[in-house]
């Protein structure tokens, strides 16, 4: 296979069919990347740890240490929210910008973004394990457009003015929150982040920010890209260190108004704890899922088996998103094994560096091991193993892209989250059977249906329990519609207009009028 023929995510195509057709022009990974900044960022300022501690980051794909980085702590935390607080303090420069020169700076990020992409992709790549081309064309895309939507939002956030009693006046205004605790994982670092920082920095709130302990890298270097844009100093902080120290401290803060968090239902559960056992702050969850994807028999074929795979297999299956309960029906499902399985067994591993490499490594040796063990359990609980279901030899964490048929609802790899590259099929035969097997899950953020009969098309997505539902695609997300999940997949929406109330007070301001005004 030549590079002109890397297979990418359909929702990429477009953008990556206008460049790889300048294939001399495209960008190509930065090699042995400088490692430019491993210190705290606090208060625009390179800062180290209080304790004095740093912790190593590796590479996933090697198993090497890249360096360390300071290791952030409750000390640390302190200073970051009282940096944020002060930045946030009435009068403050960051309170008193125009709105337009809010959305002014947040275009110069993603501006800046945008010129070190070769450097952020090869750095999100190496923290990360994803091939290069896919941080490239999705992860740094996602990011910039991401950036530049909420910019455009800074001064149109608007309230209303209300009719009430002819003798009062009243209208609304939406503040910011004020200091915004954002909590992220190592899934899709700078993506993550430009979800968590778009809509707060639009709406005028302040941050401090906990990359995962996996990926610190490039979130560093958002931050050398935030002060060179030229917000105020204290507007962001970013705290690299791990969850249950740093992490913990920011969602128990009593002066942190706000907390966002993105990872496992698990941790979810503890952050919204935290802040109601402290400060009752504002908690907004993106959690996992099972999400379900239905192919019923009058699908495109070629369409249903090339997106179901693409739609578990991405980023080694480690999306909050993967569509890991595939329900096929009855009369295709044999036929659909078949050729999921030839499609899988296709699939390439290799170097992220590699430009013909679809499958890069797990994140951990951690996570490595919690696929093989779900993976196990499927063959167990009578699964048949298709093709997959190993760890491969040599450095690295890479899983086999693996295969499950003969899947039953009850079975532990049709109910948990396996975030690996393991794919689920499981048969049915009726509308209202898949219907109500699809929302027998405690998860609600994902789903798909594949069909060409419009009526099944509506009645389905209607019916499913998930926060987005796909007709004849999957992963088709854009920073312009809402994401979010039903039921424990977590609680408010980010991106879209409607991500922004998540980073916004409404303020009622009702005034009795002196004069005879009606
Ligand atoms: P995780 O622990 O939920 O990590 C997400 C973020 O939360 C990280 O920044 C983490 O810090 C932090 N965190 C952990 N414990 C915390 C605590 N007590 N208080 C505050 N913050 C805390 O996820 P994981 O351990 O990396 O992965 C475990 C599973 O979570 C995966 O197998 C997958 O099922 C799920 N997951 C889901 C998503 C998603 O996109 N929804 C993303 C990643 C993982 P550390 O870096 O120290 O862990
Ligand atoms: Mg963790």
């Amino acid at each position: 296979m030549t590079s002109s023929q890397v297979e990418l995510p359909a929702e990429v195509k477009p953008d990556a069919a206008t460049l790889m057709a300048s294939l001399h022009l495209m960008p190509t990974p930065v090699p042995n990347p400088e490692i430019k900044y491993t210190k705290l960022f606090i208060n625009n300022e390179w800062e180290d740890s209080e304790s004095g501690k740093v912790f190593p980051t590796y590479n996933p794909a090697t198993a090497e240490k890249i360096c360390d980085v300071q290791e952030a702590d409750k000390a640390d935390v302190e200073r970051a929210v009282k940096a944020a607080r002060v930045a946030f303090a009435l009068g403050s420069p960051w309170r008193r910008m125009d709105a337009s020169e809010r959305g002014r700076l947040l275009g110069k990020l993603a501006d800046l973004v945008e010129r070190d992409s070769a450097y952020l992709a090869t750095l999100e790549s190496l923290n990360s394990g994803k091939p290069f081309l896919t941080a490239l064309f999705v992860d740094m895309q996602g990011t910039i457009k991401t950036l530049r939507y909420f910019a455009g939002w800074a001064d149109k956030i608007h309230g209303i003015t209300i009719p009430v009693d002819g003798e009062f006046f009243s209208m609304t205004r939406n503040e910011p929150i004020g200091v915004c605790g954002q909590i992220i994982p190592w899934n899709f670092p700078l993506m993550m982040m430009a979800w968590k920082l778009g809509p707060a920095l639009s709406c005028g709130n302040t941050i401090v920010l906990k990359p995962a302990e996996q990926t610190p890298l490039t979130a560093l270097y958002i931050a050398a890209l935030i002060k060179e844009a030229g917000f105020p100093a204290g507007v962001v902080n970013i705290l690299p260190g791990y969850g249950p120290t740093a992490g913990a401290a920011i969602a128990s803060h009593h002066a942190i108004d706000k907390v966002a968090f993105t990872g496992s239902t698990e941790v979810g559960k503890l952050i919204q704890e935290a802040a109601g056992k402290s400060n009752l702050k504002r908690v907004t969850l993106e959690l996992g899922g099972k999400s379900p994807n239905i192919i019923f028999a009058d699908a495109d074929l070629d369409l249903a088996v090339e997106q179901a795979h693409q739609g578990v297999f991405f980023n080694s299956g480690q999306c909050c998103t993967a569509g890991s309960r595939i329900f096929v029906q009855d009369s295709i499902y044999e036929e659909f094994v078949r050729r999921s399985v030839e499609r899988a067994t296709k699939r390439i591993m290799g170097s992220p560096f590699d430009p013909t490499t679809e499958q890069g490594p797990q994140i951990s040796e951690e996570q490595q091991q919690r696929i093989m063990e779900l993976v196990q359990s499927g063959v167990r609980e009578g699964a048949k193993l298709e093709c997959g279901g190993k760890v491969c030899p040599g450095k690295g964490y890479y899983v086999e892209p693996t295969v499950f048929s003969n899947v039953t609802d009850n079975m532990r790899i049709a109910k948990e989250e396996i975030f690996g590259p393991v794919q689920q099929i499981l048969r049915f035969s009726t509308v209202e059977e898949v219907i109500a097997r699809a929302n027998d899950t405690e998860y609600g953020l994902a789903a798909a249906v594949f069909t060409t009969d419009i009526n099944k098309a509506m009645t389905v997505s209607t019916a499913l329990q998930a926060g987005t539902v796909w007709i004849n695609c999957y992963n088709a997300l854009s920073c312009q519609s809402p994401f979010g999940g039903f039921k424990m997949s977590g609680n408010g929406r980010e991106l879209g207009e409607i991500g922004l109330r998540e980073y916004s007070e409404v303020k009622t301001i009702t005034m009795k009028m002196m004069g005879k005004n009606s």
